[in-house]
């Protein structure tokens, strides 16, 4: 895998205080798309395991207390990110108690595969669908347009 940009701490890409972790990689080619740099798998960098777990060691800095993670993109459910995403969210409700994840995705939450729900199953709040220009609403929170869904799973 892939990624863009980790920013050990954000306050945009979700609530609170977070890592956030942009990762290489979309099929949707959304029209309008904000982060086209991100759509070809080998764009970007290594994701390296000092990353991850400088990621782990993030979440866990008592110094600056994070809320917990954000997996953005390019499309951290790509099926070829999907493993990597895996082991860092396994890593995370392991390692990070009380940090949650918040996952957007490019899919619908009804059309994912085996693989890409045993992701979803880790996490707590996806945000599901392509981005539709026509449907922008720059008032919507955490999401561009109104057909994508906040789903708080747990
Ligand atoms: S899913 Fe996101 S990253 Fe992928 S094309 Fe659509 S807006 Fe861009």
């Amino acid at each position: 895998m892939n990624y863009h940009q980790y920013y050990p701490v954000d306050v945009v890409n979700g609530p609170g205080t977070r890592c956030t972790l942009f990762v290489a990689g979309c099929v949707h080619q959304c029209r309008g798309c904000y982060n086209q740099s991100t759509w070809r798998l080998d764009s970007g960098q290594p994701f390296t395991a000092a990353l991850a777990d400088q990621i782990i060691a993030d979440l866990n800095d008592p110094r600056i207390t994070r809320q917990g993670l954000s997996l953005s993109g390019g499309d951290p459910l790509h099926p070829a990110n999907v493993p990597e995403i895996l082991r860092l969210v396994q890593r995370v409700r392991a390692e990070c108690p009380g940090k949650d994840i918040w996952l957007w995705t490019g899919y619908r939450l009804a059309e994912l595969d085996a693989a890409q729900q045993r992701v979803v199953n880790l996490i707590n709040v996806l945000i599901d669908g392509k981005f539709v220009q026509a449907l922008r609403d720059p008032a919507l929170i955490w999401r561009g347009s109104s057909n994508q869904v906040v789903h708080k799973l747990r």
